[in-house]
């Protein structure tokens, strides 16, 4: 069995955070490297792991809210620059990830021109695929298997999760979204399961109407936890963190998950990984 790393790139979440990036999370295995959701300043973080953009093998979208893709204009741009000869790169999401990242390349458009007229060598622009999927889908990336499964991330629809398979080992993408028996399913004895959680109980302390919306869509650590549980995982990753995690309070947020999975529960800083296998 090879080894599988999982690396939480960015931990952040929409709010703007000096100290983290938006959602994004790497799994290496097998000389592949997937990305998955593309946040604020998700090539900073892929720099500090020594990857570089042509180095991607593909890009997973779990949902199309902003802060999982406000990067892709830099993803899709850099990549094709960095890269010495063309190379192909798939993007794949749910449904309206194609409109995504057509109106993400009319809007780089003039970028394009701009370097095909500069450099000689350029002849093309960025030579992008993109895969829609839906629920129960099937597809390889390299020798990795990725099984697609629905999320509830309610009114945000339609959402998915991914669960990578490669060398025997297998990570869980879930992105945001409450419990539910598909992601269950998707769980099921997974290696690691990265979930983006909030705070329920701090969160309801805040007087902000817009703020207490984000109750009904977002798994709290409990419910992460609950599901790890359910599923049997391995290894509960959390991430996308509201409000943001504070050093010196991670034990009250692995103290919340403890009560409810006895797995092992990671969260931290950007870069945090996991390595399994
Ligand atoms: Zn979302
Ligand atoms: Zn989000």
């Amino acid at each position: 069995m090879s080894k599988m790393r999982v690396t939480l790139l960015g931990t952040g979440s929409p709010l703007p955070d000096p100290n983290r990036a938006g959602p994004a999370t790497l799994v290496t295995a097998d000389g592949l490297a997937v990305l998955v959701d593309c946040g604020r300043a998700v090539l900073m973080r892929l720099a500090a792991v020594g990857l570089l953009p042509p180095m991607l093998d593909a890009l997973l979208v779990t949902h199309l809210h902003s802060d999982h893709i406000s990067d892709l204009g830099d993803v899709i741009t850099t990549r094709w620059v960095m890269s010495p000869a063309p190379r192909p790169f798939t993007i794949c999401g749910p449904i309206g990830t194609r409109e995504v990242v057509e109106l993400t390349m009319a809007s780089l458009a003039r970028d394009v021109r701009y370097r095909i007229d500069h450099h000689a060598d350029l002849i093309e622009g960025p030579a992008v695929t993109v895969r829609e999927v839906s629920a129960g889908d099937e597809f390889n990336v390299g020798s990795a298997t990725v099984r697609v499964g629905a999320t509830e991330h309610r009114p945000v629809d339609p959402t998915v999760g991914f669960r990578i398979e490669v060398g025997g080992r297998s990570a869980v993408l879930a992105g945001d979204g409450i419990p539910c028996a598909t992601l269950d399913a998707l769980c099921k004895g997974a290696d690691v399961y990265v979930q983006a959680v909030i705070r329920g109980d701090l969160v309801k302390q805040v007087p902000s109407a817009r703020l207490q919306d984000i109750l009904d869509y977002h798994s709290t650590v409990e419910q992460a936890a609950q599901t790890a549980a359910k599923a049997g995982v391995g290894t509960l990753m959390l991430t996308h963190y509201v409000p943001a995690l504070q050093h010196g309070q991670e034990s009250e947020w692995l103290v919340l998950a403890a009560a409810h999975f006895a797995g092992s529960v990671v969260l931290g800083d950007d870069l945090t990984h996991v390595e399994v296998g």
